[in-house]
């Protein structure tokens, strides 16, 4: 696994509206609860139309984050919505996006 793709640090504090994923390259992401929410992947969220939309109006408090595998996180939503497995690679992805703040708390050189 790459490292941009391997997540070193998950924080995610009940209550908070963001969600921070320090990734193995050095890269420390802050993604708001909202986006990733209306990012969900899962199919219930998306259809199977085969692109990935941001669907607002979700639930976004956070209530619980589990490991799947070494490739993807589960988000648990306060509307008990947890069918979204989002992959690191997609995660990175996301981080690109114009809401998501990116530090980068590491020089390599
Ligand atoms: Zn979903």
């Amino acid at each position: 696994m790459k490292p941009e793709h391997t997540p070193t640090h998950v924080k995610a504090p009940h209550g908070a509206s963001t969600t921070e994923i320090t990734w193995g390259d050095g890269a420390r992401c802050v993604y708001p609860n909202t986006l990733l929410r209306g990012f969900c992947p899962c199919a219930h969220c998306q259809g199977h139309g085969g692109t990935i939309e941001f669907v607002p109006g979700g639930n976004s408090d956070l209530r619980g984050l589990e490991t799947v595998g070494f490739y993807a996180l589960k988000l648990v939503w306060g509307d008990g919505h947890e069918t979204g497995l989002y992959t690191f690679e997609y995660l990175r992805g996301l981080s690109k996006k114009p809401e998501v703040t990116t530090f980068r708390t590491s020089e390599s050189t």
